[in-house]
């Protein structure tokens, strides 16, 4: 376990994370108490959560770690703005703690390693964090001129764009410059904070394991409705590329939803989509090994377990040099098989219980 003795803690990042919540809320009092409550304040600070929080999943997310999709530069300016007033580093920082997050997931060199527990994992890792300007695996975006002036200039940045804008819209438009700044300023950040802290402490936690059960991402529609939509952590962490992560049309992902809507308009492009065939042969054998860990394993399962690879793997060899059509025909076909092995796995469950 972690010691968070004061000589280990990094005193800017410990500073701000413990003493924003209290701002917050002794600010937010100040707030109601001077100028009244209002709605107006409520829907600025609202509307800055929204900015902030996609900021981050649209743009240092799923743009500039994963690099899931092309975006313009209106978008990957406004994307370094919002995205760095969600108070959670540069770009080019976040992106490269969290490009070894999925290259070492779950080990001592994974950053937020959920192995540590739910505390480290979820802020404890920040108030630790070494101040070490290694950006190895980031060559790419230290060659990006737009993330690195945002690096440069983050601090007055997100003093400008996260603090004062909020507090003069707030004085301007709705009479409460207490409101702008402390509950579309702080008050927004904190909650901003914990909602995307989330995704690296409870989606490795809460959940099931569709794709991968080797590591401990996991997909859950609760969590995704509060981490907009990156709550498919498990699909994500098998199919880093993919600008989706809740690939089906009722998944809530707020942020895939975004990404589509600009392509329409040609601000985004080259959206990046993993093959339905290669999704579901993923799916098929987790599944299938899940079958094979049962206690409750017979002869006839067995062989059932047997005669689905052997099906799989002649499916995945045809898929290869089949015209469309038929295509369509074999995902179906793999599509059926998921639902069969479904059904063998409730039904094994139910033998065990
Ligand atoms: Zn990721
Ligand atoms: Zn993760």
């Amino acid at each position: 376990m972690k010691s968070y003795e004061l000589k280990n803690l990094n005193i800017t990042n410990s500073v701000f994370l413990l003493t924003s919540p209290i701002i917050a809320i002794l600010g937010t009092l100040l707030w109601l108490y001077v100028d009244g409550f209002s709605w107006e304040i409520l829907g600025l600070a609202f509307v800055f959560y929204i900015l902030t929080g996609m900021g981050i999943t649209a743009g240092y997310h799923r743009l500039f770690a994963h690099r899931a999709y092309k975006a313009n530069s209106i978008m990957k300016v406004l994307y370094l703005i919002f995205g760095g007033c969600a108070l959670q580093n540069s770009a080019l920082k976040w992106c490269n703690d969290h490009r070894v997050h999925h290259g070492k997931v779950d080990t001592e060199e994974d950053p937020y390693n959920i192995n540590e527990g739910f505390f480290y994992a979820h802020m404890g890792w920040i108030l630790l964090q070494e101040n070490i300007e290694d950006y190895r695996y980031s060559k790419d975006l230290l060659k990006d001129p737009l993330v690195m002036l945002q690096h440069r200039f983050y601090l007055p940045m997100i003093v400008v764009f996260g603090f004062l804008l909020p507090a003069i819209i707030g004085h301007v438009f709705f009479d409460s410059f207490l409101g702008g700044l402390f509950v579309a300023g702080f008050l927004r950040v904190v909650v901003v904070h914990h909602a995307t802290f989330f995704i690296n402490s409870l989606c490795h936690m809460v959940g099931n394991r569709p794709y991968d059960k080797e590591q401990t991402a996991r997909d859950s529609w609760l969590m995704a409705f509060f981490t907009f939509g990156e709550g498919y952590h498990n699909f994500h962490h098998t199919f880093q590329a993919d600008y989706r992560n809740g690939i089906k049309a009722y998944h809530f992902d707020p942020t895939k939803w975004l990404i589509k809507s600009l392509s329409y308009i040609g601000f985004t492009s080259g959206l990046r989509v993993t093959r339905e065939e290669v999704i579901l042969e993923k799916k098929i054998r987790a599944g299938l090994k899940d079958i094979e860990n049962q206690t409750t394993f017979t002869d006839k399962v067995n062989e059932r377990v047997e005669n689905l690879k052997d099906e799989l793997n002649q499916i995945l060899e045809e898929l290869q040099v089949q015209s469309r059509d038929n295509k369509d025909k074999l995902v179906a076909r793999l599509d059926e098989m998921m639902s069969e092995i479904k059904g063998l796995s409730l039904q094994l469950e139910l033998v065990h219980a």
